[in-house]
């Protein structure tokens, strides 16, 4: 089997993106008519908790869109584009991808975060996905999770510098 049998094909490629683009829209025009969301609740609920039952998420549903908002400002204000650094056109990842992200040798937790939940606290401010009470992610293995940033982190090194990571490197950085 060679490289080519592994590779996703272009048709493949062009669905991811277009699901990307998709979901991309739909929380365009929620945020555009502010009630997109809420009158959509059971899909926004799948696409953020992978459970359509949105009345087990209002508290922290409803702070999505608040949420999504002040982060945006505050992404273009401080230019943290590596922050949009997933392509359209890649596949949906549930962990980070090992040609580009390895543990750390000292990193002493195994694969756990140890406690850890900085990448989940982008810009100081605290994921509303994230419990309050045990620090899981209520959205783990979500759409949200696996088309965007959360289920590959880390894959550039612009995230592992600005959250601080102790537990992942580089793949390229440790040859
Ligand atoms: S910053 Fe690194 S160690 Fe901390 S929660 Fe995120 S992945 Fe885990």
């Amino acid at each position: 089997m060679n490289n080519a049998d592994t590779q996703p094909s272009a048709l493949q490629r062009l669905r991811w993106a277009f699901v990307r683009i998709l979901f991309i829209s739909y929380l365009s025009l929620s945020v555009a008519t502010l009630v997109g969301g809420y009158l959509t609740a059971p899909l926004m609920s799948w696409c953020f908790f992978a459970d359509w039952r949105f009345w087990r998420y209002l508290g922290p549903g409803l702070k999505l869109l608040p949420h999504g908002l002040r982060i945006m400002y505050l992404m273009f204000r401080q230019e943290r584009g590596f922050m949009f650094s997933v392509p359209l056109s890649s596949p949906p990842h549930q962990a980070p991808d090992p040609a580009i992200a390895v543990r750390r040798n000292d990193w002493s937790h195994g694969v756990s975060c140890g406690g850890c939940t900085n990448c989940c606290r982008p810009l100081g401010i605290t994921c509303p996905l994230l419990a309050s009470e045990d620090g899981h992610c209520l959205g783990y293995n979500s759409f949200y999770w696996r088309y965007f940033n959360c289920g590959r982190f880390p894959s550039v090194s612009e995230e592992l510098e600005f959250y601080d990571c102790r537990k992942w490197t580089l793949a390229v950085e440790r040859m």
